[in-house]
């Protein structure tokens, strides 16, 4: 198990890979790290350099962090004149901790049927390394998994076989420590690096597909290990023949082995990931709370997970008891603008026939008059950009259309609110509203 001074360290690595080597240890490599306790990491620097790393670094460490430990957590810098070493409470904390709890395993990932694919091609991967499927590529959109899959392989793979050289890295880190390797003139190094290992699991490959010099090294790193016989795992955001940007022969050696997708889960599959949330944190959520945010979360388990943790923060903080009123200010503290929580169709409904002035039935009708026909688009296409409805659900809601005419519907409106300023400037308009309300 890493003690936190080796994630420190790791932390460390890959804030090196960001910054001047000047900068670097000017700033970053004099910050002590403390302790790390409800998901905050403390550190502490000299009294005349905290501000600016503080201003200035504060970004970058929070990302090193989250892409260290995986997931997102606060920071406070302390000044090294108020640390005293001795103090027992920071000693305690900060020797033993381990990554334990946060560790993501097989153990603690939730199958169902959104994921079941991929969880047992991770898990054969993991069982028979360079046997079972190579590479295995795994791809679904953010929060769904799929960096918990690839850090349960290597976890299952080292608990099997301890001396196995195991490289997990990211797209961006990969792109990162090359560039610096080809800087410093340090490529053998790089080559050697990667060509030697056992295993090789980058998460986030999407990241070098637009980059030229990257995809070149990548191409020959992966042939030399699947040559070899060596697992190579591989997750990104989407599947490599939408991976526009990536040449030719890395998509076809992406599609030699085995693509398994992460869709988002389905009801049972997120209040089961709720309950295990929630008993991990140690806190009981009653079915109302569950249901209600099984309803109102679909497409993310990162935001599951947020929702139950910052509840329990409140039920720390503020001792407030896990009502469905608190699920609810926990839901909108976790959904940025950019992903609103689902609306009622109503409300979309009511606030496009408002600002067409047309009426709610006139929506759902088969009206062809140019401003319904008009309305009713934008209805249909609010609707797919707000909620998680398939088509099929959406053409249903608009007296049973089938859902080609719903892609029509979209495509059409889409084409025009490129060309449109001032519908686009309605629509815009329309969907401040409703989040508003
Ligand atoms: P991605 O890499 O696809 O963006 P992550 O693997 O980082 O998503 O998952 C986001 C969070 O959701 C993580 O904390 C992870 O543990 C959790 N998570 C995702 N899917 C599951 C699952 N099936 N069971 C348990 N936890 C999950
Ligand atoms: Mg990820």
């Amino acid at each position: 198990m890493e003690s936190f001074d080796e994630i420190w360290e790791m932390i460390l690595e890959y804030m090196k890979t960001q910054v001047t080597e000047v900068a670097f240890n000017v700033w970053l490599r004099p910050l002590e790290f403390v302790k790390f306790e409800n998901d905050t990491i403390v550190l502490s620097i000299a009294n005349f350099k905290k501000k600016v790393v503080e201003d200035k670094f504060t970004p970058l460490i929070l990302k090193a962090c989250e892409m260290t430990m995986g997931f997102p957590v606060n920071l406070t810098i302390l000044s090294a004149d108020s640390v005293s070493d001795s103090s027992p409470e920071s000693e305690s904390t900060a020797s033993g901790l381990s990554l334990n709890k946060y560790e993501y395993t097989f153990e603690n990932f939730i199958i169902g049927p959104s994921n079941r694919f991929a969880h047992a091609a991770a898990m054969n991967v993991a069982l028979n390394p360079g046997k079972a499927y190579n590479p295995l590529f795994i791809y679904g959109h953010s929060g769904l998994g799929k960096t918990h899959l690839l850090s349960a392989i290597k976890h299952e793979i080292e608990k099997n076989n301890p001396s196995a050289d195991i490289i997990y890295t990211s797209g961006e880190y990969f792109t990162n420590e090359l560039v610096n390797c080809l800087r410093n003139q340090s490529n053998y190094a790089f080559h050697e690096k990667y060509r030697s290992c056992d295993v090789l699991l980058i998460d986030d490959i999407q990241f070098i597909a637009a980059k030229e010099a990257t995809q070149e090294e990548f191409f020959h790193t992966f042939n030399a290990l699947t040559n070899a016989g060596k697992q190579v795992v591989l997750t990104s955001d989407r599947p490599p023949k939408e991976m526009l940007t990536l040449e030719e022969r890395l998509r076809t050696r992406f599609e030699s082995g085995l693509i398994a997708d992460v869709q988002p889960p389905s009801l049972e599959t997120r209040m089961a990931i709720i309950n295990k949330k929630a008993e991990d944190l140690g806190i009981v959520l009653s079915d109302d709370v569950i249901d209600f945010l099984a309803d109102n979360i679909k497409k993310n388990v990162r935001q599951l997970e947020g929702a139950v943790k910052k509840i329990k923060a409140y039920q720390d903080v503020e001792n407030a008891r896990p009502t469905v009123a608190l699920a609810k200010r926990a839901i909108a503290d976790i959904i940025n603008d950019d992903q609103p929580i689902p609306m009622t169709i109503e409300k979309i409904m009511n606030e496009v026939s408002r600002s067409f002035n047309v009426n709610p039935t006139d929506l759902k009708s088969d009206k062809r008059n140019a401003n319904i026909s008009q309305a009713r688009q934008v209805a249909m296409y609010i609707i797919s950009e707000m909620t998680n409805m398939s088509l099929k659900a959406i053409g249903k809601e608009f007296g049973g259309k089938h859902y080609s005419t719903v892609i029509y519907s979209l495509n059409e409106i889409k084409d025009k609110l490129s060309q449109n300023v001032a519908l686009k400037a309605t629509v815009d308009d329309i969907i401040k509203n409703i989040n508003e309300q």
